[in-house]
């Protein structure tokens, strides 16, 4: 048993070592992926639920790595955050966003907002103030076509410092959409100190609407707080008709997911505004 101890912890420490070289490999090629901008968004569209027209786009990242395929944000972001990258990263979505949501303006299509995802280190390292205005400026984007998201459990640990800048982008015309509203598990009175614009419901609890009542029941709570804060809504991971009449039903504005379309290449996204255009 003691002999079986010692080989199953050599293993262990094996198994470590490997894990953490995997790491530093990953981490080097991360770095090098940024320089060499190994990066593409899709954009998720985003629509009106009474008349499914494309009125915004969620910009996600994924990572065109070049032996193992495109990446999905799950295998890299994580590690971009420990390590600071994302600051960079984030700079260059933030930037190819903007630069593409106006050429879909200039090129004549309605949309309303293109949604970029923050994460906390772009809140609390460096200006992200200047950075939105940098991104702004050389894209010539106006301001009110920019939403930041922001998960709802990173709300509550800001300082006065990023609530502040928050603010400050709100008046310059940008809005803010609290992601995965719902799964924080923190009090809403931030939703009175904060320039929010728009709600984000979780996908957990779009999930198994219309058949769990528990979950009907959260979704209309959120619309309830919606309306009477005046916020706009956009129900996140809709898969089905049924979830689509349902928030349709309760009069929900906006919706995104897979029973629309997945996150798509810009390519492919302009084709689809050039379809629904010429209907
Ligand atoms: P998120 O911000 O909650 O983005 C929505 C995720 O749900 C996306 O995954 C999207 O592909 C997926 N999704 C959309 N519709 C459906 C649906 O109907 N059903 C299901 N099951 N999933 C759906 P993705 O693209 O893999 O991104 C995962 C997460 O990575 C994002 O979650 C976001 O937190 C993060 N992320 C992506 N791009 C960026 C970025 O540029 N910066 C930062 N900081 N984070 C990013
Ligand atoms: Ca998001
Ligand atoms: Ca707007
Ligand atoms: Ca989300």
């Amino acid at each position: 048993v003691k002999e079986q101890g010692r080989n199953g912890y050599r293993y262990y420490s094996a198994e470590f070592t490997r894990q953490a070289q995997q790491r530093i490999e990953l981490e080097q090629q991360l770095r090098e992926a940024i320089k060499q901008q190994q990066f593409v968004i899709y954009y998720q569209p985003q629509v009106r639920l009474d008349n499914c027209q494309i009125i915004g786009a969620e910009a996600l990242v994924r990572w065109e790595h070049p032996q193992r395929g495109r990446l999905a944000p799950n295998e890299f972001i994580p590690l971009a955050e420990q390590t600071g990258l994302i600051c960079k990263l984030g700079q260059w979505v933030l930037n190819e966003a903007c630069r593409q949501m106006q050429t879909w303006l200039g090129a004549g299509y309605r949309l309303e907002t293109m949604s970029v995802n923050f994460s906390k280190r772009q809140l609390t390292e460096g200006n992200f103030v200047e950075q939105v205005n940098q991104a702004l400026r050389s894209s010539n984007l106006p301001a009110s076509f920019l939403e930041m998201e922001i998960v709802e459990s990173l709300i509550m640990e800001q300082s006065d410092e990023v609530m502040a800048a928050l603010d400050e982008l709100r008046l310059m015309g940008v809005s803010l959409a609290i992601d995965d509203f719902g799964t924080g598990y923190s009090s809403l009175a931030y939703l009175k100190q904060l320039p929010v614009g728009t709600l984000k419901i979780d996908r957990s609890f779009v999930r198994d609407i219309p058949d769990d009542p528990s979950d009907c029941a959260i979704v209309k709570a959120i619309m309830a707080l919606a309306d009477s804060l005046q916020l706009e809504v956009v129900a996140e991971g809709v898969e089905t008709a049924e979830q689509a009449t349902f928030l349709s039903d309760i009069l929900c504005p906006k919706a995104q997911g897979y029973y629309y379309r997945p996150p798509i290449s810009a390519q492919a996204f302009e084709a689809l505004l050039r379809n629904s255009h010429s209907d």
